[in-house]
């Protein structure tokens, strides 16, 4: 294996952050990152055992005090000074998310860009912290509510957006007045120790983000979650791994936010804008090389259109360039590990063996890397594995319906809701969609729906609880209501 080290790479710290200092991890075990488009090692990182994140909860838990008593105005501009921060240094936190996520590089200042909007929204919400005053209804006595800081945060995140999933949560956590240990995911630990510098630099008090790198998520979080001083899990990623976080979670009541997977449809009626439908399609597939919650999981097109529109998206996903995502012009990197495309390639295996034709891609390309074509698949079955679990991947399965409640049916037939997509032109059938469909998020004639000024978040088996928009800081706050006598 070769060892590539660009100076983007070796500017960031690789140690664990705890207490504002920089530690090598217990007995200086280390963990390498690796570029998923030359699969060689970028940089190692320190490798967390239980014992140095139990030091970092004890970090968390000891600046939690006076944190919490930090004006509210000083929290904003730390959050404010990070947003301006990541904005002028966003295209070498580009490259570097795209060396150790493989995304394009377009895409990764994108993700800086995504980051920083929670760092600016979260600077705006963490002076609008409100309370409540008012008169009891029997008229003898008065109800103060005051919101506080729910307290030391323990936070995990996916490798698939490894800054902006972190943002969405850190935001959050510093404007409500929580102290926190991170965990990111270990393919993707750089961008997360990128941003914490900077927040570091833009002076967030020693203590109240402590970050952990590790190899191993379970034995590190698990004592973490048992320790009566943790009092919130923010968690995104799968739904297999948020299950067992939330038994974990329940010994001591811990307050939780998951934000786990999805299975989005994509709904094309007979009456849509074909351009539009086509445009947003390729967002809601391609974004991300297509490893994200809100990825289109299944296109159900109106049987009227669907080979005019099939057509049109076969036609622009053979156009789009694969390659390293730091070369000029590459729109779809790699994906990110061989565990990955292994399971894109046996959900389009299974699709084809239940009928499924491939109009374009359907098999990896050759190595280094991860690289897997954009593919359409037509005539998907509805019991394809790639219909009930997400697929990660640069593939688009269509399936043909006839009738409203048919599409809508099929669309809810999943334990996921996490968001959905609908292209019409009909006002009166967006509304009645939008209140048929089992989704947290919907887009009408959107292919992109996530923002942090909205609420994000999926109902069933996507999730509980919602980052961004004005809900979000609720997640970190807590209440407190006093009844005061008169006499
Ligand atoms: P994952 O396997 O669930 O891992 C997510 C994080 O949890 C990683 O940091 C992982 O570390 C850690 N983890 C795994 N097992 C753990 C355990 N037993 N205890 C504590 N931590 C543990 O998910 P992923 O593959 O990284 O990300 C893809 C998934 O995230 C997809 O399902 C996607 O839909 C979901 N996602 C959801 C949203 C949303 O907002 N709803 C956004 C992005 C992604 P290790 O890798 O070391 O195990």
């Amino acid at each position: 294996m070769t060892t590539t080290n660009p100076d983007i790479v070796s500017a960031v710290p690789t140690r664990l952050l705890i207490g504002g200092q920089w530690r090598d991890a217990t007995e200086t075990a280390t963990m390498p990152v690796e570029d998923p488009s030359t699969g060689s090692t970028l940089c190692d990182v320190a490798d967390a055992s239980p014992a140095d994140a139990m030091t970092a909860l004890d970090a968390a838990v000891a600046a939690q005090e006076s944190w919490a008593a930090h004006p509210p105005r000083q929290r904003s501009e730390i959050l404010y000074r990070g947003y301006r921060a990541l904005l002028d240094r966003q295209d070498e936190l580009a490259r570097l998310m795209t060396l150790e996520m493989g995304k394009p590089l377009a895409e990764s200042k994108g993700e800086v860009a995504y980051a920083a909007e929670f760092l600016r929204w979260f600077s705006e919400e963490a002076v609008r912290i409100d309370g409540g005053y008012a008169t009891a209804p029997d008229g003898k006595s008065r109800f103060l509510v005051m919101r506080r800081p729910v307290g030391p945060c323990l936070l995990i995140t996916p490798w698939n957006f490894p800054m902006a999933m972190g943002a969405r949560k850190i935001g959050p956590a510093i404007a409500a007045g929580c102290t926190m240990v991170i965990k990111p995911a270990p393919q993707t630990p750089l961008s997360m120790l990128a941003l914490a510098e900077i927040l570091q630099e833009a002076g967030l008090p020693d203590g109240v983000l402590n970050v952990v790198t590790t190899s191993r998520a379970g034995e590190v979080v698990e004592p973490l979650l048992r320790d009566p001083r943790t009092r919130k899990l923010s968690f995104t990623g799968s739904t297999a791994v948020g299950r067992i976080l939330l038994e974990q979670s329940a010994q001591n009541v811990i307050r939780t936010s998951m934000e786990l997977g999805g299975n989005a449809p994509f709904i094309v009626f007979d009456d849509a804008d074909l351009d539009r439908a086509v445009e947003g399609a390729m967002q809601a597939k391609m974004r991300n090389i297509g490893e994200a919650c809100t990825a289109a999981n299944r296109l159900y097109v109106h049987a009227s259109v669907a080979s005019e529109f099939t057509a049109r998206l076969t036609a622009r996903m053979s156009e789009l360039r694969v390659g390293r995502g730091v070369d000029d012009g590459v729109q779809v990197g790699p994906l990110i590990d061989e565990a990955g495309r292994s399971k894109v390639q046996r959900l389009v295996d299974d699709a084809v063996a239940r009928g499924a034709k491939v109009e374009v891609g359907g098999a990896p390309l050759p190595g280094p890397g991860y690289f897997y074509p954009p593919t359409v698949l037509t005539g998907v079955a509805t019991d394809a594995e790639m219909h009930h679990n997400e697929i990660f991947g640069p593939v688009a399965p269509v399936t043909t319906f006839e009738t409203e409640d048919e599409v809508v049916t099929a669309a809810n037939a999943t334990p996921f809701g996490l968001v959905s997509y609908v292209y019409t032109r009909d006002l009166d059938r967006a509304l009645r969609l939008s209140e048929a469909l089992e989704t947290g998020m919907l887009g009408i004639n959107q292919g992109i729906v996530s923002t942090p000024a909205a609420p994000f978040g999926g109902v069933k088996q996507s999730g509980l609880g919602r980052e961004g928009g004005r809900v979000g800081i609720e997640e970190f706050l807590e209440i407190t209501y006093v009844n005061i006598g008169l006499g």
